[in-house]
């Protein structure tokens, strides 16, 4: 080691190190210089403020990724030499650390307010929860100030505290799953409030969807159900954006294939309305002599002709359960006419052939005794003779009035079934006003009328949608009757129904309102719809005629339609109509007039 020589000069020294370094062969750079050079003059060598702080840099804690960060930039800089701009950093660590002083005053002053203000609704105990999960999440994080003063804000009126949703968003964005997210984003807490409040809403809705809506669907799929429970599952417990793709990519794979099966569904409910529609004009064919029958049938065709739901069904429901009771009664009560009949016929036959055979033995008897009685004349062997076909002849009376009185038995007992047969037609009549048919033509009667305009006005009050109605009456109808007969205006009626029938459209409720007056409820129609249907309707009756007495009769109508409004129901809007329909027959009949005729004619 070299000695310390006070004496020497700069210079000297300075050569000296020179030498050194020669003699030591350490590398010549400034740092060497300098160690030697202060050797050599004897004092301790001087520490560089570039070691210095790299010194104190490291022993500085390394706690949270803000610090490691802000130590990083420090060494970099030094490494660089870069000392222009270790100021610089300096300045803005500075200015930082200048801001943090004052903002946390700001924040234990705010949240001491906040502790004890009443007014946003959000008790102590809810309060320390709160702050326990902002301490907990944000406690090592500079934002801590920030996140405190977000939320003691919140405790503050005007601060959105008293607000159920804001609170809820407060302490579920302090939730330490949400937390991760938030740790990286410089977001002020009212924004993460804000999106943990959305977050929340929608991971609610997506497990209710589930819960409600999907998996009760999938009850005949018990794979695809067991899958939607589980995704329902992970919907509480996916936090990382990471789980919650991988949960979005099941869902739509799971969404997939229920779309598959939703097709499938489809098909399989348009093929079963196929079967029923084929089964019901079959049913039609074979009952087109029952009215009652075939106007069950005609329901139930018309409403499952329409848009389906489940009232709708209910309704068909009921009209098959009809006309399979009544199909029931009548194939029972035909069993039993035909039997006693059967038994009648069968009677009488064997009746017959005793009767015949029984008068063959007596008439066989009658003819001996008769040759016995020619060949004859003893009065004793005569006596006896007459005696013998006395008792024979009322043996024969006795069988026959038996199968006379046996006869009667049986005929009482065939008129009973009749009696009873027409008895029981009567009673169907009943059950038919009971299930809102016309006989006759088998649309709906006054009371299904009535039953279908509550329907219909209680779906205009909610949809808001247009309803129109025509009131039609038949022109001459009487004459008709007078000059053909009654059988002839009933066929008329009959015709006019199914030509109505035929021309309206599925959704237009055709009804008798009574005798030749029947009513078209149109819903979803204005009033110009209603006229063209009403006059199509007037075309097809001149198109197609039908018979009467073998004679081709043509019918006319005359109508009136009208307009539903909020404040109708169903007795002012069919006087409107009839007024309208009345207006026709003054104009000369076979016509179509409207409410707003009615206006420019009073
Ligand atoms: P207008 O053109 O003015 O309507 O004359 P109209 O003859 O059609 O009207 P009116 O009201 O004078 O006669 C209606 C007739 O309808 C009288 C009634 O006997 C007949 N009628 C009502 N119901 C039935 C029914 O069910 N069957 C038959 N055959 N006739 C009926
Ligand atoms: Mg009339
Ligand atoms: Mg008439």
């Amino acid at each position: 080691m070299a000695a310390n020589k006070p004496s020497m000069t700069a210079s000297e020294i300075a050569r000296e190190t020179i030498k050194q370094m020669a003699v030591r062969r350490v590398e010549p750079t400034p740092d060497n210089y300098t160690q030697i050079y202060f050797e050599i003059a004897g004092k301790p060598a001087k520490e560089d403020a570039a070691s210095a702080l790299r010194k104190a840099l490291k022993q500085l804690p390394h706690d949270s990724l803000e610090q490691t960060n802000w130590i990083n930039r420090w060494e970099k800089l030094l490494k660089q030499d870069n000392w222009q701009g270790l100021g610089e950093l300096l300045t803005e660590s500075m200015q930082q650390q200048l801001s943090h002083s004052t903002k946390w005053p700001k924040a234990i002053r705010t949240l001491l307010q906040a502790w004890d203000d009443k007014r946003s609704g959000v008790d102590v105990a809810r309060k320390r929860e709160t702050l326990e999960r902002v301490l907990i999440n944000f406690g090592n994080d500079e934002s801590l100030s920030d996140k405190l003063i977000g939320m003691a804000n919140h405790w503050l009126p005007g601060g959105g505290g008293g607000d159920g949703i804001q609170l809820t968003d407060i302490s579920d964005a302090a939730t330490p799953a949400a937390a991760v997210e938030s740790t990286n984003t410089e977001t002020l807490p009212a924004d993460v409030q804000q999106f943990h409040g959305a977050f929340t809403i929608l991971q609610t809705l997506l497990k209710q969807t589930l819960q409600l809506g999907l998996i009760p669907r999938l009850e005949g799929y018990p794979d695809l159900q067991t899958e939607a429970v589980a995704l329902q599952e992970s919907t509480e417990r996916a936090k990382k954006l990471k789980e919650w793709e991988a949960l979005a990519k099941a869902l739509k794979a799971l969404l997939m294939r229920v779309e598959v099966i939703g097709a499938k569904e489809d098909d399989v409910r348009g093929d079963i309305i196929d079967l029923l529609h084929l089964l019901l004009s079959n049913i039609g064919e074979l009952v087109a002599e029952d009215s009652w029958l075939s106007g069950q049938v005609y329901a139930v065709q018309s409403i499952i002709s329409g848009p389906l739901d489940r009232a709708k069904l209910k309704q068909a429901e009921k009209s098959l359960k009809e006309v399979v009771y009544k199909q029931g009664l009548v194939k029972h009560s035909l069993v039993e006419a035909r039997n006693s009949f059967k038994t009648l016929i069968s009677t009488f036959i064997d009746k017959l052939k005793y009767m015949g055979e029984a008068s063959e033995l007596y008439s066989g008897k009658i003819e001996s005794y008769a040759q016995e009685l020619s060949q004859t004349d003893d009065l004793i062997k005569i006596n006896e003779l007459v005696n013998h076909l006395m008792r024979d002849t009322s043996v024969m009376q006795t069988d026959i009035m038996r199968s006379h009185d046996d006869l009667l038995n049986q005929q009482r007992v065939a008129v009973d079934t009749q009696q009873r047969m027409e008895k029981l037609q009567e009673e169907l009549q009943q059950l038919s006003e009971v299930v809102r048919i016309d006989q006759l033509t088998g649309v709906l009667n006054r009371r299904g009328m009535d039953e279908a305009f509550s329907t219909e006005i209680a779906r205009y009050r909610r949809s808001g949608e247009l309803l129109s109605v025509a009131l039609l009456d038949i022109d001459n109808f009487k004459m008709l009757n007078d000059q053909h007969g009654h059988a002839a205006g009933d066929s008329a009626l009959k015709h006019l129904a199914s030509v109505v029938k035929r021309a309206v459209r599925p959704t237009d409720i055709v009804t008798r309102m009574g005798g030749e007056e029947f009513v078209v409820i149109l819903p979803n129609t204005n009033l110009e719809e209603a006229v063209v249907t009403m006059s199509r309707l007037q075309r097809a009756l001149t198109k197609e005629y039908f018979l009467g007495n073998n004679q081709k009769l043509l019918i006319t109508f005359s109508a009136g339609v009208a307009l539903f409004k909020t404040e109708d129901d169903v007795n002012s809007i069919l006087s409107r109509a009839d007024q309208a329909m009345y207006l026709a027959k003054k104009r000369g009949k076979n016509r179509v007039m409207t409410e707003v005729d009615l206006q420019a004619n009073p």
